[in-house]
């Protein structure tokens, strides 16, 4: 029944790996709806989209244009505004999209600095075009609170956003259609007043620092889900703290920097969020951690955390507790922020001549760019740095590589230089801001109602992993598109 619905949906993005995400949700009147509009990154590629399979294009991940028509599409949703869900979004607007864009209040906040990220590194430095970018998505931006319904009418559909406890204003997104508007062989079942296609774009795990838990799903005809950790369950959460304190202080007793790459928005702020609370409770009594410094060293990453601290009405209630303590979560004290790029060359020749002990948080998360690559250029072939990885690695990245052909004395290619790895590397489980399988599980288990599964935002074994545990546990149809 559900596939004579007439919906169609053709994966743009993040149909073979995890990253470029982009869903079209065709609908049987020819229009339709594009949730995210994600870059590649690594050795991710996008598929060239001619049917709800798609095919491989073997596109070279820089670039980025929209390869596909865009015409139909009425309105664009984002469910959240990491580099992989928005970041050619300048090429849609520059490519003549003036359809509205649908996100929560806080993406709202935060979608322009990203957006001039986005295009400054990628697209142009052109001061003009930037501010025409940004103008015309302020126009097109709808800001929309979590749990509100809004109405697309260019589509007759609506939407809700919900609670993904990803990031600051991560949502998944239900979009209802209504009976009238798909295939007749829906109207056999006249109790079904809709078909409601849930997007999960990316889910958090439980209890993540500052966020509140991901929403219960109610229904889904049909629910586009990520799987990144489809195949793993994270180290148990509850430690990971401890896990970080230990491996800092292991990290630092030779002396060296602890080098960690980060997202600017989301893992940053979790990240301080954690070194705070150690500071707090141990710089009284360990030496390691009295005159520990803590570099964050992004412009980015800075203010984004300055509007985690405007948007604290989001946080949730451990970490508005710690504030109402007069504690400051994201601003204390032996927190240094770097700005302008002649102090960060500055710091990263300090370091590569004195090794002293310090804390670097820098994007790029994948080491694909950003900032963190001087650091690991200067410092990989300097056997006291320690390199902490606490996200996803996507296959190709730089960081992939480190993680792969650190430990065994390999080199990494940055920036087109051959880099030998002296550094210890490190991989700390339970930091993710992804769920891993057992809670994906859960989540789909919050739905009264389950018709299709369709996998995506993972690498293949993930996605097979988790398709199997669905299809014994639901009933269900799981396809991986
Ligand atoms: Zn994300
Ligand atoms: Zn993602």
């Amino acid at each position: 029944m559900k596939q004579n619905s007439g919906i169609q949906f053709i994966h743009h993005g993040a149909r073979e790996g995890v990253t470029g995400s982009c869903h079209e949700l065709l609908l049987p009147s020819g229009k339709a709806l594009l949730v995210d509009i994600g870059l590649f990154q690594g050795a991710e590629t996008s598929g060239l989209p001619s049917n709800s399979k798609g095919s491989d294009k073997g596109a070279d991940a820089n670039n980025q244009a929209i390869e596909f028509p865009v015409d139909h599409v009425e309105a664009l949703v984002i469910t959240h505004c990491h580099i992989d869900h928005v970041g050619r979004l300048p090429w849609l607007i520059i490519a003549g999209f003036r359809k509205p864009i649908y996100c929560t209040k806080a993406t709202a906040h935060l979608l322009p600095m990203v957006i001039e990220d986005a295009l400054k590194i990628g697209l142009t430095r052109d001061k003009n075009l930037i501010a025409a970018v940004l103008n015309l998505l302020e126009r097109l931006m709808v800001p929309v609170a979590y749990d509100e319904v809004f109405h697309i009418p260019a589509l007759g559909v609506s939407g809700r956003f919900k609670q993904a406890g990803h990031i600051l204003g991560s949502a998944f997104v239900e979009i209802d259609v209504p009976a009238n508007h798909v295939r007749h062989a829906m109207h056999d079942v006249p109790e079904i007043p809709n078909i409601r296609v849930v997007f999960s774009g990316d889910l958090g795990c439980k209890n993540s620092p500052l966020l509140p838990d991901p929403a219960p799903l109610s229904r889904a005809d049909y629910l586009i889900l990520e799987s990144t950790y489809g195949d793993k369950n994270h180290e148990n959460r509850n430690e990971r703290q401890q896990r970080l304190r230990k491996v800092i202080e292991h990290c630092v007793t030779d002396g060296g920097a602890v080098l960690i790459p980060a997202f600017s928005i989301g893992r940053t702020q979790e990240l301080l969020y954690e070194l705070e609370d150690i500071i707090h409770n141990f710089a009284g009594g360990h030496e390691v951690w009295r005159n520990m410094v803590v570099i964050v060293d992004s412009p980015m990453a800075a203010q984004f955390t300055g509007k985690y601290r405007q948007l604290k009405r989001l946080w949730d209630r451990e970490a508005t507790r710690r504030l109402q303590q007069n504690r400051h979560p994201l601003n204390f004290k032996r927190l240094h922020t770097v700005d302008s790029h002649a102090d960060h060359t500055r710091i990263v020749n300090y370091l590569r001549h004195t090794g002293d002990p310090c804390i670097v948080i820098a994007a790029s998360g994948m080491c694909t760019g950003g900032r963190m690559v001087n650091y690991l250029k200067a410092l990989l072939p300097d056997p006291r740095t320690d390199v902490l990885f606490v996200g996803y690695q996507a296959i190709g990245t730089p960081g992939r590589d480190i993680q792969r052909y650190g430990p065994t004395g390999g080199y990494v290619d940055l920036d087109g230089e051959r880099v030998w790895i002296k550094a210890q590397v490190h991989t700390l489980g339970g930091y993710s801001a992804h769920a891993d399988q057992k809670e994906l599980m859960e989540f789909v288990a919050t739905a009264e109602h389950l018709g299709q599964v369709r996998l995506v935002h993972g690498d293949a074994p993930a996605k097979e992993a988790l398709a199997k545990k669905l299809r014994e546990r639901f009933d269900c149809e799981v396809v991986i598109p």
